[in-house]
């Protein structure tokens, strides 16, 4: 095996390459020894600085003596392979420290003689910046690792690269299970729009920040709040993604949204008590109005009663016409009357049935007659039945009376240019189906609701008739205690039809 020489130190002129070398050895800033068969024969002063002692001390003495014991065999085996590379070995100074050092060997021909130049080099501060690189890393990793927050490296593409533990919480899945998925498959449809906005924010900067807020899909199908911020760092090297810091907010949001929902349903109370109280207001007016007037009727006919009774030959014809009108504001008097009371037995859950087996078909008949008999719409309305036969409910006959009463009233009330007024009785399916269609002022779509709440009156309904708007509420109560069904379909100006739906019952049962 031939050694390799240096050029520099060339034979040819062997004192000048001596003093040249010399001089070289000293001035170079690497640490420089000699070594000729194991033992050392010239050393530069850095060399020996980093070994810890004097030149004189160094010269003659073996080489290996100077390095930490659990490097000389390695140190040998190097030095029998005579390979160039650079080895990492440590040196024992002789106050027992211990310095890294990075050592080369070169075979060189020297004074004829050939010799091993070996470069030393303190690597000790290389060491500690390493191991404190090691030490933050290790303090970063441990910082992610172990945060209540999930951070998410991902690609543009939205391909998840890493997820911290902690996503395993959020998630429901192992961090192996999250890598490699799109994270398009974790997030609520709903909120992709927003986090596509804030990352187009950021994408064109780097190390630009967005907030985000967004749902995830847990394993088990249920969906957690996240909140944090994205940034960008695709151009960091070793990251090379979108960093997702994000925490899960889904108790807060629940407290949140509780909190939401119970400040709408307080709201919502004061504006149904408000309401109320409005409505009573109106009430009060509107019922002790309603109540005057049959009042007054009848104070003034009594007046004109007694007038003609003073007479010494009184008008029997003119007093029958003031009895009737008497009676007549009597039964209207009356009816506000039992409709306030109905309003409050129902308020008090008192508004007891008795049920029996009852032909819905000639009820309607009765009460019709009875309307077409009063002549209290002057003959303008033109009233019909069509019913196929017997349809018999299990009802209370009085109560059934008076929604049949309350829907005809009402039709012909509020349709006060006349016009036809059809009743209908049939059975469908398992009810027997009321229907009363008139041709008046109908109801606007949006207040069709509002009219079986009590109180409720359409400025139209307003505008022609009086009335305290109790009636259909009742009505609806009424119904809905024998377990039936009331609506309306109208148009404003055509008419409205109310549709009252009982459950059929048999011929002959009962209740019971
Ligand atoms: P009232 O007739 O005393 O106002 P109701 O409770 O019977 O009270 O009716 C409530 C409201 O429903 C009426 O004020 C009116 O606005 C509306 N309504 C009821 N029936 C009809 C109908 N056939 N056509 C138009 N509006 C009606």
């Amino acid at each position: 095996m031939g050694e390799r020489t240096q050029g520099f130190l060339s034979e040819e002129d062997p004192s000048t390459s001596v003093e040249t070398f010399a001089t070289f050895f000293e001035a170079i800033s690497e640490g420089m020894a000699l070594v000729e068969q194991g033992r050392i024969t010239a050393v530069n002063r850095t060399a020996a600085t980093i070994l810890g002692r004097t030149p004189d001390e160094l010269i003659g003495s073996s080489a290996l003596d100077f390095l930490a014991p659990s490097f000389r065999a390695f140190a040998v085996e190097r030095s029998a392979s005579d390979y160039e590379r650079p080895s990492e070995l440590a040196i024992l100074r002789p106050d027992g420290t211990v310095v890294p050092v990075q050592m080369i060997a070169r075979s060189i021909c020297y004074g004829g003689r050939a010799v091993r130049l070996i470069t030393i080099q303190d690597i000790s501060e290389r060491h500690r910046a390493e191991a404190a690189l090691r030490a933050s890393e290790a303090r970063f990793r441990a910082l992610v690792q172990h945060s209540s927050d999930v951070t998410i490296i991902r690609d543009l593409d939205g391909t998840i690269r890493y997820m911290s533990p902690m996503a395993e919480q959020v998630f429901g899945y192992t961090v192996e299970e999250l890598i490699g998925r799109n994270r398009a498959e974790l997030i609520h449809p709903a909120d992709f729009a927003a986090i596509a906005e804030s990352v187009a924010r950021i994408q064109s900067e780097p190390g630009v920040h967005a907030p985000i807020e967004y749902r995830v899909r847990r394993r088990d199908g249920t969906w957690r709040f996240l909140e944090g911020t994205a940034t960008n760092l695709l151009h960091e090297p070793g990251i090379e993604g979108i960093v997702v810091n994000a925490r899960d907010i889904t108790e807060r949001k629940l407290v949140e949204q509780e909190r939401d929902a119970t400040l709408q349903r307080e709201q919502q109370a004061r504006q149904e008590a408000e309401a109320a109280v409005r409505a009573r207001d109106e009430f009060l007016t509107i019922a002790s109005h309603e109540l005057k007037t049959p009042l007054t009727v009848i104070k003034g006919n009594a007046e004109m009663l007694d007038r003609q009774l003073d007479r010494p030959t009184p008008d029997a014809e003119r007093l029958r016409r003031l009895i009737t009108r008497v009676r007549t504001q009597l039964d209207r008097f009356g009816d506000l009357v039992n409709d306030l009371l109905d309003l409050s037995r129902l308020r008090h859950g008192q508004l007891a049935l008795r049920k029996q087996s009852l032909d819905l078909a000639a009820l309607a008949a009765t009460v019709i007659e009875r309307f077409q008999l009063s002549g209290e719409d002057g003959g303008r309305h033109t009233l019909t039945l069509a019913a196929p036969g017997t349809v018999f409910v299990i009802a209370d006959a009085e109560r059934i009376e008076q929604v049949l009463t309350n829907l005809l009233g009402n039709a012909i009330k509020y349709s006060p240019a006349g016009g036809a007024i059809d009743v209908e009785v049939y059975t469908e399916t398992n009810d027997a189906v009321l229907r009363v269609t008139d041709q008046g002022i109908g109801i606007a779509a949006d207040e069709q609701q509002q009219i079986f709440e009590p109180f409720n009156r359409t400025s139209a309904a307003m505008a022609v008739a009086s009335g305290v708007g109790i009636g259909l509420y009742v009505t609806a109560q009424i119904v809905a205690r024998h377990g039936g069904t009331i609506a309306v379909t109208s148009r404003p100006g055509q008419g409205s039809c109310f549709t009252v739906g009982l459950p059929l019952g048999d011929e002959g049962a009962d209740s019971r």
